[in-house]
């Protein structure tokens, strides 16, 4: 459960109200109950009662003439999203999530009560005593390390940014075969991931890839939806007007569109319906975009169509300002750092398939396949049995989180699969049989 107060800067975000450990919260402590009367009058975008998630926060920054490092689904919630790294459509302009996050609270496993920044940890002990540290691994591991693992976290402060007098989104639509079946799928991917290498950090978005007929007979989507934070200049127009003139008999649409401010343009955006899904991920450099690549995720694209599944990719842009933060100065795999995409692939299919079993095992297969063009993989959107997951997920940070792990839940009483710490069934009597279980462990698996 979430609930929003905002401040002037930064923005703090009190979450998981009376998820404390043991039952030990105490009157003074992060629990509230009066707050819970608050959710139920939170209303979202789409005028609906929900619990608060990230494209809340657009809306209630905007108020304030600011922008808010956040995700694109409108579903998402604030603590999993963070807690592993957090892209954004405004990453490459202002980083990831936990570049901007500033403080956090949390609850630990023995059920202490941790303040931490990046120069201080204050633990409030259950019996009343308080320390203070100018150790901050606890913040390190909780920027990138991943949800459901150090802790449960009660309270995020965020760093604001100021918005931008306009924003500008630019969305250039192409088939991937078209009607007379001329397959321009392969020239279309081309010159798209030889703009996007050079795009000015103003610019986000994301790049979408599907295997679906459309209505008028062609068959697969190349998009690209990008947003540029303030008034374009030339510089910014450059690269794009390129692509506004890449065969425009080709294309379904492609345009430039106006916004007088980041949430009124998020705004437009649209959930995508909720079928069941299968993802798994891939961070892709510069070196990534082969020709090899191209061919492989169109032919992909066609074999995996039937009238009950498909495949769709979702690239979200990277590089900009995530390339200007160190390697280790947050948990994230260090590949977050060199990387220009995180290429997302999600193997779907309708209601009407009982036994998906075989899907599951096809969308393992092009994740592995896909995860030889680039290096490393995003823990938040990443398939299940990866093969050496510690490396993938967090690279050279993995042994420095395993410590962290130690030293605040010795004894794995928060676990999850293929978190930090749950290699060989270690300690956790909720882990002996090596399967999955509830992600918070006891609290939430009895
Ligand atoms: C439709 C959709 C759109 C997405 N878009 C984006 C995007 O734009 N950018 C991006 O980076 N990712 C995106 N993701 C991936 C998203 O970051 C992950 O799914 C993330 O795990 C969601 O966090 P959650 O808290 O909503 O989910 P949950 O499943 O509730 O939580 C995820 C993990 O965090 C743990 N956790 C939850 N709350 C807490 C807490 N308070 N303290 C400690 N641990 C906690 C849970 O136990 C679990 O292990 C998207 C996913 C979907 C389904």
């Amino acid at each position: 459960m979430y609930v929003v107060s905002l401040w002037a800067l930064p923005l703090t975000v009190l979450v998981s109200v009376c998820l404390s450990v043991s039952n030990r919260c105490l009157p003074g402590d992060s629990c509230f109950p009066a707050n819970i009367k608050l959710i139920k009058f939170m209303e979202t975008l789409d005028g609906k009662l929900h619990f608060p998630h990230t494209a809340e926060y657009d809306r209630l920054v905007d108020r304030y003439n600011r922008v808010i490092v956040g995700g694109s689904g409108h579903t998402v919630s604030v603590a999993g999203y963070t807690l592993g790294g957090g892209h954004s459509p405004m990453s490459r302009m202002f980083g990831l999530a936990v570049d901007n996050l500033l403080e956090l609270q949390m609850v630990t496993a023995n059920g202490h009560i941790v303040v931490a920044n990046d120069h201080m940890t204050q633990t409030s002990f259950v019996n009343g005593s308080v320390s203070t540290t100018d150790n901050t691994d606890i913040f390190w591991a909780s920027r990138g390390g991943g949800g459901g693992t150090y802790g449960i976290v009660t309270k995020f402060t965020f760093r604001l940014h100021f918005a931008a007098p306009q924003v500008v989104q630019f969305l250039c639509s192409y088939p991937i075969r078209r009607l007379d079946g001329q397959n321009i799928g392969f020239a279309v991917l081309r010159k798209i991931f030889s703009i996007l290498t050079t795009l000015p950090k103003e610019w986000g978005g994301y790049l979408l890839i599907s295997g679906v007929p459309d209505k008028s007979g062609n068959f697969g989507r190349i998009m690209l939806a990008l947003n540029h934070h303030g008034v374009l200049n030339s510089t910014s127009r450059a690269s794009l007007d390129q692509m506004m003139n890449f065969h425009r008999e080709w294309q379904s649409f492609c345009f430039y569109k106006n916004f007088s401010s980041f949430f009124q343009y998020d705004k437009t955006a649209q959930e995508t319906p909720y079928f069941s899904s299968y993802s798994t991920n891939t961070l892709l450099q510069n070196d990534s975009f082969t020709n090899d690549l191209i061919t492989f995720i169109l032919h992909k694209m066609e074999t995996e169509y039937s009238n009950k599944s498909h495949l769709g990719m979702t690239g979200t842009l990277l590089g900009g300002r995530i390339m200007t933060v160190g390697a280790h100065e947050t948990s994230v795999n260090p590949a977050f750092r060199s990387s220009s995409m995180s290429l997302t692939a999600s193997t779907s299919w309708t209601h009407s398939v009982v036994d998906y079993s075989s899907l599951l095992v096809r969308g393992n297969e092009i994740g592995k396949y896909l995860n030889k063009f680039g290096s490393g993989q995003y823990v938040n959107n990443a398939g299940d049995d990866v093969m050496n997951w510690q490396h993938e997920f967090w690279g050279s940070n993995y042994m420095r989180l395993l410590a962290i792990k130690d030293k605040w839940d010795p004894d794995d009483f928060f676990t999850c699969k293929e978190c930090v710490g749950f290699e060989n069934n270690r300690r956790s009597p909720y882990s002996t049989d090596g399967k999955f279980h509830a992600p918070l462990g006891p609290i939430f698996g009895k």
